[in-house]
């Protein structure tokens, strides 16, 4: 990137933060970005033989070059998702501090593309729910996009503004508040925040962040987490946001005891990463603990879910065996066009009345006549059966799957419902008979692109 095309009013504030490291940085950024990765723990494969490892998280990984990732049937299988590397320190993070409770509630507040969603997931127990959401209503269909091909059945997507969970005081062991910024860390990689960025602009973000932070705090019970980052180097926008909630007493603020050799450096309250220090880009994390309980704030109730019902029994007898035998969760039906879910929420009414717009756990199928026809969430989620009907692809058949050209039926296929699988991870569904395999991916996830 030229670094004559920085602001000059950006320029400034850094040459002042930074000293003598400042020639450093601007060197730093005429350099291309490192491109990150990091291991999806749920599907296991074998990965990028050449990657450098990540010193803050074990399942990151830096890559020599950057791949086409859209013709890696692995990317599409959710084996691993695309990250810049600093802001994996998120990982070092709740390694560091997070205990992990079984019946735990966990939150990603401003959660899409959905990264950071996938990072708490890896760290989460078992047992945990995970709320990903996300307000602006196109990026939350990213989010769910990315969130099903992670395949994990704990995370529940919502779209509503912060506001609205207020009535959910006290109610999350972890918040995790990944805030709007003025995307100051994202210059090198993304020439539109630089043409986004200017003074009054990041002054609008600080008083964005007070406000979605200010919530995000009520949220979190007493011995909680709130964890609080930015990809921006501004002050205003890190440590200052931090400052107002440690002098309320309410919370106690935990360093992150990075290595020297990585290459961060402490601020007052939390940890900066910067390009010329960091293999990443800029990346800002603060971690607190709350002492006392949160008050809880009264709230008008609101409806909840009216639009779904429990599955009765004979819907079951035809989704079961499709599903893995350890499920015991509950499962749900939408009444409006019968699509069935799996529902993390269980019990948790508290959560179902204030967010009504929310996806379910896994989009199981629906059921047609006496059929059930599975859904493309299901085949990529660890709910699987793994006894279903199965067919593995070579690389190029995977691509033909992918970009939904004819696939030929190999001898003795059987006729059914059988998962299209790469290197023993699906990516789909198909319907086969002797002679014939008819692809069921999504029409909006068809691969467009030729090699
Ligand atoms: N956590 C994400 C990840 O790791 O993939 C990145 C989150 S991005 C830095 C911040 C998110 O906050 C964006 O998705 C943005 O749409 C959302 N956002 C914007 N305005 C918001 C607001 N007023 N309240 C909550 N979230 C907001």
């Amino acid at each position: 990137m030229p670094v004559d095309q920085l602001p000059q009013a950006f320029t400034e504030r850094i040459s002042h933060q930074l000293g003598d490291e400042y020639p450093s940085f601007l060197e730093a950024l005429s350099v291309a970005p490192p491109i990150g990765v990091r291991r999806n723990p749920l599907k296991p494969a074998s990965l990028f033989p050449d990657a450098s490892p990540i010193a803050w998280c074990p399942e990151g990984m830096i890559l020599s070059e950057r791949p086409v990732f859209a013709l890696d049937p692995l990317w599409h299988a959710g084996a691993y998702y695309v990250q810049e590397p600093s802001s994996m320190l998120v990982d070092f993070a709740l390694r560091s501090y997070y205990k992990g409770g079984a019946s735990d509630k966990i939150l990603d507040l401003c959660a899409a593309p959905g990264g950071k969603t996938t990072l708490l997931a890896a760290n989460a127990p078992f047992t945990s729910l995970i709320i990903a959401n996300e307000v602006i209503r196109k990026r939350y269909s990213v989010l769910r996009e990315n969130i099903a091909r992670w395949g994990d059945e704990r995370i529940q997507c919502t779209n509503h503004d912060p506001k609205d969970f207020v009535s959910l005081a006290g109610e999350f062991n972890l918040v995790l508040v990944d805030a709007p910024c003025s995307g100051e860390g994202l210059f090198r990689k993304d020439r539109v925040a630089i043409q986004e960025w200017s003074p009054e602009n990041a002054d609008i973000c600080v008083h964005r962040q007070s406000g979605i932070l200010a919530i995000a705090a009520s949220l979190v019970a007493t011995d909680g987490l709130l964890i609080y980052c930015t990809c921006t180097f501004n002050p205003e926008e890190n440590d200052d946001q931090i400052a107002p909630l440690l002098l309320s007493g309410d919370w106690e603020n935990l360093q992150s005891d990075t290595p020297e050799e990585w290459g961060m450096i402490a601020t007052t309250y939390g940890v900066q990463c910067w390009p010329h220090r960091v293999e990443g880009e800029g990346f800002y994390l603060a971690v607190l603990r709350r002492k006392t309980p949160a008050p809880r704030i009264e709230s008008q109730a609101r409806k909840g879910l009216t639009d779904y019902r429990p599955a009765t029994s004979r819907e079951k007898e035809l989704i079961y065996p499709y599903l893995t035998p350890s499920f015991t969760g509950d499962v749900v039906v939408r009444l409006s066009d019968g699509a069935i879910f799996t529902n993390p929420l269980r019990e948790l009414d508290n959560i179902t009345n204030a967010l009504p717009r929310m996806s379910f756990g896994i989009r199981i199928g629906e059921i047609k006549g006496k059929d059930f026809i599975p859904a493309h969430e299901l085949a990529l989620s660890t709910l699987v059966h793994a006894d279903t009907d199965s067919l593995d692809l070579s690389f190029e058949e995977a691509l033909r799957y992918l970009r939904r050209d004819a696939l030929s039926a190999p001898d003795g296929i059987r006729h059914g419902w059988t998962l299209m699988r790469y290197q023993g991870l699906a990516l789909g569904w198909a319907k086969t008979m002797p002679g014939r395999i008819n692809n069921y991916l999504p029409m909006e996830l068809r691969l467009r692109l030729r090699d």
